[in-house]
């Protein structure tokens, strides 16, 4: 009922264009299926293992988003069914996951992670990185992957206007890449639109920086 409520509660607060990703970690079936019937389908997990369990448990028109590092030698349990990688964060990962979207006939859909926390402990491609990925990709195109955006994490603190920045950034960047022409054949516009920035503390400030995916756990399913 409280689940419900809470989807309720923030799809009102957030704009239409908006997709909610319900972060589903460390939450039994149960919870995920009020979430469910809720209207709700789209779901992280940021572990392999945990999504493993739950996604046969559940109905198959869930979208799962994996948010979580991801090692190269679990990809292949994911691809039959993932909706999007969110967590894309090496060269190798990227074309370890073609490689097996091609063995499973699919396209599969990724964010690249930008690290643009203050924190050490945060995954994800600094500026540079992110361009000598681009370029890779440029050289060597992968008919199994659609870099649809990016994906970052904000610092872990109360300094409202830090965290801003931090998304600001990343919004800089994620708008820069859209309008460079060099990149135009392997981020065609049409793909290239997802910016997944912000969590249960921080997705209005996200969503006022240029966010349109919101991964919001605590605030739907309440504290871990
Ligand atoms: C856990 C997690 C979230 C959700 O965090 P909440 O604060 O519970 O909303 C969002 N994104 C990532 C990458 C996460 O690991």
């Amino acid at each position: 009922m409280i689940i419900a409520a809470n989807i309720r509660k923030i799809k009102q607060q957030i704009p239409k264009h908006v997709q909610l990703v319900a972060v589903s970690k460390t939450k039994p079936v149960e919870l995920l299926m009020e979430a469910y019937h809720a209207g709700q389908r789209a779901f992280g997990e940021n572990r392999v293992q945990e999504l493993l369990t739950k996604q046969p448990l559940m109905p198959d028109d869930v979208e799962w988003h994996l948010i979580g590092h991801l090692q190269t030698n679990k990809v292949k349990y994911i691809a039959p069914f993932i909706h999007l990688i969110q967590s894309v964060d090496s060269l190798k990962l990227l074309e370890t996951i073609n490689k097996v979207g091609e063995k499973n006939k699919r396209v599969i859909n990724v964010l690249i992670q930008v690290f643009i926390a203050k924190e050490e402990t945060k995954f994800g491609l600094n500026e540079d990185e992110l361009h000598e990925l681009l370029v890779f990709c440029l050289n060597k195109p992968m008919q199994h992957i659609c870099i649809c955006g990016l994906m970052g994490i904000a610092t872990n603190t109360e300094d409202k206007l830090e965290i801003i920045k931090e998304f600001n950034y990343l919004k800089g960047i994620f708008d820069n890449l859209k309008s460079n022409k060099k990149y135009e054949h392997i981020l065609s516009s049409n793909h290239f639109n997802l910016l997944s920035m912000g969590m249960s503390s921080d997705y209005d400030e996200a969503i006022n920086s240029g966010s349109n995916i919101v991964r919001v756990g605590s605030a739907i399913f309440g504290n871990r």
